[in-house]
């Protein structure tokens, strides 16, 4: 497992340098690491895909826990070091953006059942909902994520940062704060504090990747009411949100940020029936 001389070393050697861009800290802290791989719950019959592996923190030790290991990462800088420990090690790196990268492309094997990443931290929310939206049936999510994120993902109704990736990550799994993490655990720093947090899948409850966009487009303009921004996405009518707002014991007038999960559940159920 890596530490700082460790990570150093390695960019040193093959030439590498972090890209503020591409969101990359590396992670230096072997505790750190190992308690992340330890909420991965990872065995010999685990599949797990990592979402931006970098020089490999995270890869070197999942790899070898893992039944299948599959790698997803933008930056193809980091080829030779990735070959050395991963693919010589059984498991498969794709080099592309995983934003642009089609489930399809992976094999029935290698459709996970554990994610594991920590995010870049630009791109942290598109690559969550992609997840849920991807990989339906999986059953763990393992995040490192910023401070600021870690708000919007826990927030509550009627509070500021009470968002889509709440009510969609409340919908899918039993979220948990696991432990935080401080900035001298990467190289380099990020700005804020980080935060290791976990989504375990609801067992035998039914998730559906179309609440994304629903749920999405419900908070589109999240100003106005529930009626006007949910129709301005072309879909569903004024006068059918109004009615079903009202089934469910609504006020007409209702916004977004009122609603719990289960609500926009049950306004997506009655509006597409
Ligand atoms: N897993 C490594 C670690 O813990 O040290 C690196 C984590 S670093 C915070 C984020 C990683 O995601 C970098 O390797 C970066 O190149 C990669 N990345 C950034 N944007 C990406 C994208 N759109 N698709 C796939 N990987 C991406």
């Amino acid at each position: 497992m890596m530490n700082k001389q460790e990570v150093l070393s390695i960019l040193e050697q093959y030439g590498l340098s972090a890209t503020k861009s591409l969101g990359q800290n590396f992670l230096c802290n072997e505790d750190v690491i190992g308690r992340i791989l330890d909420l991965a719950e990872i065995s010999e019959k685990t599949r797990v895909l990592e979402i931006g592996p970098g020089i490999g923190a995270l890869s070197e030790e999942a790899v070898k826990r893992a039944g299948k290991y599959t790698a997803v990462e933008i930056d193809t800088s980091f080829q030779n070091r990735l070959d050395s420990v991963i693919t010589e090690q059984g498991g498969r790196v794709i080099f592309q953006d995983f934003l642009a990268f089609s489930a399809s492309s992976l094999s029935k094997e290698e459709m996970p059942d554990v994610v594991i990443s920590n995010l870049p931290y630009y791109v942290m929310t598109p690559i969550m909902l992609k997840v849920m939206a991807d990989f339906p049936d999986c059953g763990k999510m393992v995040y490192m994520v910023e401070e600021e994120a870690q708000e919007r993902i826990f927030a509550k109704p009627g509070t500021k940062q009470y968002g889509p990736l709440s009510v969609l990550t409340d919908l899918f799994g039993v979220k948990k704060k696991e432990f935080v993490v401080d900035r001298s655990s990467f190289v380099p720093p990020p700005n804020t504090t980080s935060a290791v947090i976990t989504i375990k899948r609801h067992e035998g409850q039914e998730w559906k990747a179309d609440w994304i966009r629903f749920v999405e487009s419900a908070f589109a303009l999240r100003r106005k009411t529930l009626v006007n921004s949910l129709s301005s996405a072309g879909k569903y009518g004024k006068e059918s949100i109004a009615s079903a707002l009202s089934e469910m014991g609504k006020k007409e007038t209702a916004r977004c940020e009122e609603l719990a999960p289960a609500d926009f559940v049950r306004l997506y159920e009655i509006l597409t029936k």
